[in-house]
């Protein structure tokens, strides 16, 4: 579950100090792109083994004075579209401001959990301070400090439980819940939609257009050359208006959202821009996800061909999402139509291949002679055996090995064998795991 926490606030109110707490030093989703102030933007934070993402929404607000009370504006609305839960941030040291009072006139609208945490409450002074806040409005007001820590379990706790309530998912039918599901998803302008539009144009014959429980996660049902699938479509057809597109905060909610609903993610780069740090960061999600991936380089028609140009292309793009590079590279021209065909069998092909279950039987006559001849290295004087190997039912191909001393086997042999498992049956555009417990 991948819910999303967006921080609001007028600047210095303490919205990074609190984000940099939750997330911490945890793996951060780094998003430094041009013309943001901040480094981290969104990461995954967790409480009591609930993961959720986090996205400080102060850091896609540009800080001079004359661009920023409109920015502010979209930060609001963007948070009240996309967010599974709010938190309104306020400055107990300046108390309440006009700028506070507009954001708060918004908040109170909206139907989405929203907690009104009034920040810097350091000390009990400042909690007898702090009860002006109330005047707000909302239902909820925590008192916290983002630098001592104190009262933050508490709004966790209140985030936990919300996130839970509204466990989410559009309304699907049976029929369409077991139809592959693909996620088109990648930056503003790579061209999203216009590869949506010339899958619509070449054969007419969408299903129906189901509309999720979030107002504009589209799903719409394809029959393309006679295969069916769900496209989850992030940006394309309902184009919001150009202020949200511009803002990195409404395009990686969006995508976040799209990930969790999909089978399969097809992320669209643009071949004149190349794999940039911000698809790196969505790749890392898709991984934390399990989903399956297939990358798309759109615009080819634009790129000069030599020789070589779609392979160096290609290895480029693997050198930088390894260790995951086991991993389709379609180059696409939405505009001239050209493979996208291709592009959607391939996302097939994942799909498959992220439901593929191995017989025990074969995978014990392929892998055991192998692990015979490169047995995993000894440790503490202990020798290593795999006695068998299993492939469980999980989300994504998952495959128990079954050994005496399984807290001994290290990665590097863990890759060998997921290298081994690739080779042998085919998993491209999957996650796989390798797991290792006693027998
Ligand atoms: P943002 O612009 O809302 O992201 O605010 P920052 O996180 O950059 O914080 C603005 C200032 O407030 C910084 O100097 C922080 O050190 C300070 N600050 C943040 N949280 C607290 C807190 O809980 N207590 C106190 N005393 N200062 C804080
Ligand atoms: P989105 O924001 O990702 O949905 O991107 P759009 O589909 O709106 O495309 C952004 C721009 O790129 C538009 O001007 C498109 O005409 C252009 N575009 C999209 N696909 C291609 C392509 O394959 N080749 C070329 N040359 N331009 C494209």
């Amino acid at each position: 579950m991948s819910a999303t926490v967006a921080i609001v606030g007028r600047p210095n109110v303490g919205k990074s100090t609190f984000y940099n707490r939750l997330v911490g030093s945890r793996e951060a989703i780094v998003d430094n792109s041009s013309g943001v102030t901040r480094d981290r933007l969104y990461g995954v934070s967790d409480w009591n083994g609930d993961e959720f993402i986090v996205v400080d929404t102060g850091g896609f607000v540009p800080r001079s004075e004359d661009v920023f009370e409109k920015a502010i504006r979209s930060q609001v609305e963007i948070a009240i579209d996309e967010a599974d839960v709010i938190v309104f941030m306020v400055d107990v040291t300046t108390g309440i401001t006009d700028l506070d009072m507009e954001m708060a006139r918004k908040l109170r609208k909206t139907e989405k959990p929203t907690a009104l945490v009034v920040n810097k409450v350091d000390n009990s002074q400042r909690m007898t301070d702090a009860a002006e806040f109330y005047s707000l409005g909302f239902p909820e007001l925590f008192m916290i400090s983002s630098i001592n820590g104190s009262g933050t379990g508490e709004l966790l706790d209140f985030i936990v439980e919300e996130i839970r309530k509204n466990g989410r998912g559009p309304g699907l039918s049976r029929e369409e819940e077991s139809l592959p599901k693909f996620a088109i998803i990648g930056q503003p302008n790579v061209g999203k939609s216009s590869y949506l539009n010339a899958i619509l144009n070449e054969e007419r014959n969408v299903v129906t257009d189901i509309a999720g429980t979030t107002r504009d996660s589209i799903h719409t049902h394809y029959k393309y050359y006679q295969k069916e699938f769900l496209l989850i479509d992030t940006a394309g057809v309902r184009k919001k208006s150009k202020v949200y597109e511009d803002l990195k905060f409404y395009y990686v909610m969006r995508a976040v959202k799209a990930i969790e609903q999909s089978d399969v993610c097809l992320l669209m780069l643009d071949a004149t821009l190349g794999l940039e740090r911000q698809d790196l960061s969505l790749i890392k999600i898709i991984e934390r996800k399990k989903k399956g991936l297939v990358i798309l380089v759109n615009k080819w028609d634009l790129v000069g061909k030599e020789s070589n140009t779609a392979r160096d292309f290609e290895e480029d793009i693997k050198k930088r999402t390894a260790p995951f590079t086991d991993v389709p590279v379609v180059f696409i021209s939405a505009l001239s139509k050209q493979r996208i065909y291709k592009s959607i069998e391939t996302a097939l092909d994942v799909y498959k291949n992220r439901k593929k279950k191995i017989p025990t039987s074969k995978l014990n006559d392929e892998l055991l002679p192998i692990i015979e001849r490169t047995p995993p290295p000894s440790a503490r004087g202990q020798y290593i055996k795999v006695k068998y190997i299993t492939q469980v039912n999980a989300s994504t191909p998952t495959f128990v090995f079954f050994t005496n001393f399984p807290q001994l086997v290290k990665q590097p042999y863990k890759n060998f064998l997921e290298n081994r498992i690739r080779e042998l049956f085919d998993f491209t555009g999957v996650i796989i795991n390798i797991v290792f417990k006693k027998k």
